[in-house]
């Protein structure tokens, strides 16, 4: 299947060798020119690239290393052959398993990794560099250039806005992509132009539709208005041609958007979805559905008021993914999965994630574009993936179904090739199983 296009290319056969594919073309063709060692049949069914979840965690302390670790066979056996680590806890640990994955000791998806991101003093996340000064920034993009990190991660719980525009600037110099939370105090105009590359969860995005988001800006930030007061303001100030205009600037400045939808659905309506049922639970260890309870017991101190707000939020945010797409931004999928994300699976959160940009209007071509090319155009590895071609990487997915006609299809996984590794049915099961067979072990040394 052609994903830039949307378009599907019957009758065709593919070869690989190694984790490369190294011959695409016409059945008959690639049969008379290659003998294969192993042969998948593709009759029927539909062959993608392999899908790219850009933005998940892994994270909750020293003490869950292992339950984070078995969350990676569940994206390779859902499709999901790259991930993009947005940050954690456990920076230094994602980046051991980048490189064991990379050298074939551990089984998952390719990592990407910002390592620790870069906060203020005294941060609410843990696991970052604390900077209090340009000189912590500078000290910081040197450390995070040392540890060869694929991107830089910047978020705002106390980073002085000033330094947030410092350390996009700087990364940007030394030759680092960044990501981030976007600080209350500035606009996303001013971000932009400071030179973030992505921007991470809609809502941000949604804020720019704010005829007076400047004003907004500075009132919060000179202190004559609470974080709530100026959201207020931003939502009554939407208004769709301010945010276009937006988001024009953002296609035009090549800044992509990860929403993060499936994340901020299962929060906003927590009070309705019991997920205490849920059979992928059964995947989640128990020191990982511990972090769930945070934003659980945040979510059941609301008053029927406060609900009722939310779930207007998350529609009103929700509503301007066709308007990115309109305007022409690249949109990324990513779930946001991982630890204190609540019932936000990994592996599967992907394929929930696409349903969710369908629903809000996007083509099934659209949103399988966005877990297929977006990720590798973002990271400026579309000469490797996102495409079935000679020389491109083997990372490929065998499906069932056709996601073109029903987007739902990416779940009837049939194979993946994992760097060329052929992982089929039985073997997408088997890691299933493994993961399950440890969390059931956990769950009973937890109750003893
Ligand atoms: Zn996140």
């Amino acid at each position: 299947m052609d994903v830039e296009h949307g378009q599907l290319l019957p009758d065709q056969a593919v070869a690989t060798l190694g984790d490369r594919i190294v011959a695409v073309g016409n059945d008959a063709d690639v049969a008379r020119r290659w003998r294969g060692r192993q042969t998948l049949d593709g009759r029927n069914r539909y062959l993608i690239p392999g899908l790219w979840d850009m933005h998940v965690h892994f994270g909750g302390g020293e003490a869950l290393i292992e339950e984070n670790r078995a969350l990676l066979p569940l994206y390779v056996a859902h499709g999901v052959t790259t991930v993009r680590d947005a940050s954690g806890d456990l920076p230094l640990q994602v980046l051991d398993w980048r490189r064991e994955i990379a050298e074939d000791s551990l089984f998952g998806p390719t990592l990407l990794s910002s390592g620790p991101k870069i906060e203020g003093l005294n941060p609410v996340w843990k696991g970052t560099i604390e900077t209090g000064s340009e000189a912590d920034v500078d000290r910081a993009i040197e450390q995070l250039k040392a540890l060869n990190v694929d991107f830089v991660k910047i978020t705002d719980s106390t980073l002085k806005p000033e330094l947030f525009l410092y350390a996009i600037r700087q990364a940007r110099a030394a030759g680092l992509r960044t990501s981030g939370h976007i600080p209350m105090q500035l606009t996303l105009d001013q971000v932009v132009d400071a030179g973030l590359s992505s921007i991470e969860h809609l809502g941000y995005a949604y804020n720019a539709g704010a005829k007076d988001e400047a004003a907004i800006a500075a009132d919060f930030a000179a202190g004559r208005i609470t974080r709530q007061e100026a959201r207020a303001r931003l939502d009554t100030g939407f208004d769709r041609d301010t945010a276009m205009a937006a988001y024009r600037k953002l296609a035009q400045k090549g800044v992509f958007v990860t929403p993060t939808l499936n994340g901020s659905r299962v929060i906003a309506y927590l009070d309705r979805d019991d997920h205490q049922g849920d059979d992928y639970l059964a995947y989640i260890g128990p020191g990982l559905r511990k972090t769930y309870e945070w934003r659980v017991q945040r979510a059941a101190g609301a008053t029927p008021a406060q609900i009722e707000q939310r779930h207007a939020r998350y529609q009103r945010v929700a509503a301007v993914i066709p308007l990115l797409q309109q305007a022409g931004v690249t949109i990324m999928a990513g779930t946001d999965a991982g630890f204190l994300n609540s019932f936000n699976y990994p592996g599967v959160g992907l394929h929930d994630e696409l349903a969710l940009f369908v629903e809000l209007g996007l083509t099934p071509a659209q949103a399988l574009s966005a877990a297929t090319r977006a990720g590798p155009a973002w990271f400026g590895q579309l000469d490797q993936y996102g495409s079935i071609d000679e020389g491109k990487a083997a990372d490929l997915v065998l499906l069932e179904r056709n996601p073109l006609e029903d987007i739902q299809a990416t779940r009837a996984i049939h194979t993946v090739l994992l760097r060329g590794a052929v992982q089929d049915r039985a073997a997408l099961d088997r890691a299933l199983a493994d993961t399950h067979a440890k969390v059931a072990a956990w769950n009973a040394e937890a109750a003893r």
